[in-house]
């Protein structure tokens, strides 16, 4: 059955057309038949398979050259779970309890999941995998910031294909998990662009760096969006006792992004601060000068200081003439 929450339309599946649009991985038309062709099927007339995608708007067949601008098909791109993302802090005094954190987690709705791993061993990383085995998890990540070997790395890979990436960062091995935490905290680039109908939408009433996703630090505590929230000791605590506030700080509340172009779309996940006479805004600047239309690798970028433009805890104010004339000069008239 596909069920359409939206329109309460369900729609049978056919039987011979339930495996193809299983293995399907996208709805681009040159892929949909080169996937038939590759599981062996052969070309045949697929058209019936397309078909049923239009008719029931599982999805609309687009030309490949159109994927970049569409998120790949995933049946949980509008999952009604409570909590979509996670990210939970990995040490030897907690790794025990993963199994039942993630097993909660999961009930909630939790996808998709990044461990940050200070002090990884081999016993926590066999504790990490062996916790996994029963959880509904679809994709996860880690990220360690110890010496691990290599042999460690390709045995976590493969164990468990859900395992989407391991990033080793020795810089933060003094730091711990401080040092950590801060990956978590940076202004987007243009690779934190994401695009796609569903992110423009969560963008229009949440912010979405923050938004269903849940932090739990290493003693623990769990807190909305970032680890820096109050913190509660469990997970049914913080749903009963605490919204999602940090989401609901939209871009079109914080000075600088409420002028930027890519304010639905960009990921950004430092902390906005609110202002004590009203207003939200950063502690530091982003990558992206939006007056300027300059990415601060781009020739002729000039920072938000530069061009008059003043956010802090005392206020906002922008230099408009010192924006036109700089516009000027990078642009022209
Ligand atoms: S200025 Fe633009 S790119 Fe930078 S964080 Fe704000 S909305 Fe995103």
């Amino acid at each position: 059955m596909v069920i359409d929450l939206q329109r309460g339309d369900i729609h049978p599946v056919p039987m011979e057309l339930l495996e193809l649009i299983e293995r399907q991985r996208t709805n681009a038309i040159d892929i949909v038949v080169h996937d038939n062709e590759r599981i062996g099927y052969g070309v045949i007339n697929r058209q019936d398979h397309i078909d049923y995608i239009l008719k029931t708007e599982v999805g609309t067949v687009v030309p490949i050259a159109f994927l970049r601008y569409r998120k790949a098909m995933s049946f949980e791109w509008d999952y009604p779970g409570k909590i979509v993302d996670g990210v939970i802090e990995v040490t030897a005094s907690n790794i025990d309890f993963l199994n039942a954190m993630v097993s909660k987690l999961c009930d909630f709705g939790l996808r998709h999941l990044h461990f940050l791993i200070p002090d990884c061993t081999c016993i926590i990383i066999e504790k990490l995998l062996n916790s996994m085995d029963s959880t509904a998890i679809n994709k996860y990540y880690a990220t360690i910031a110890t010496h691990i070997e290599r042999e460690h790395v390709t045995k976590m890979f493969e164990s468990d294909g859900r395992l989407g990436q391991v990033e080793i960062v020795s810089d933060f091995c003094e730091d711990g998990i401080v040092g950590m935490r801060r990956l978590f905290d940076h202004s987007p680039r243009r690779i934190n662009m994401i695009v796609n109908v569903k992110h423009y939408c969560e963008g229009l009433r949440f912010n979405s760096a923050f938004n269903r996703r849940v932090w739990v630090s290493e003693v623990m505590r769990y807190s909305w969006g970032r680890p820096d929230g109050p913190g509660y000791e469990s997970l049914e605590e913080l749903i009963m006792n605490d919204t999602n506030e940090i989401a609901q700080i939209i871009k079109d509340k914080v000075d600088i992004c409420k002028d930027c172009e890519f304010r639905r779309v960009c990921y950004d996940t430092r902390k906005p601060i609110v202002r004590s006479g009203g207003g939200w805004y950063h502690a530091s600047e982003c990558n992206y000068n939006p007056y300027i239309c300059k990415w601060s690798d781009e020739e002729g970028y000039r920072t938000l200081a530069e061009c008059g433009v003043v956010s802090n805890a005392e206020g906002f104010s922008i230099d408009h003439d010192r924006i036109a004339a700089i516009n000027a000069e990078l642009w022209g008239e």
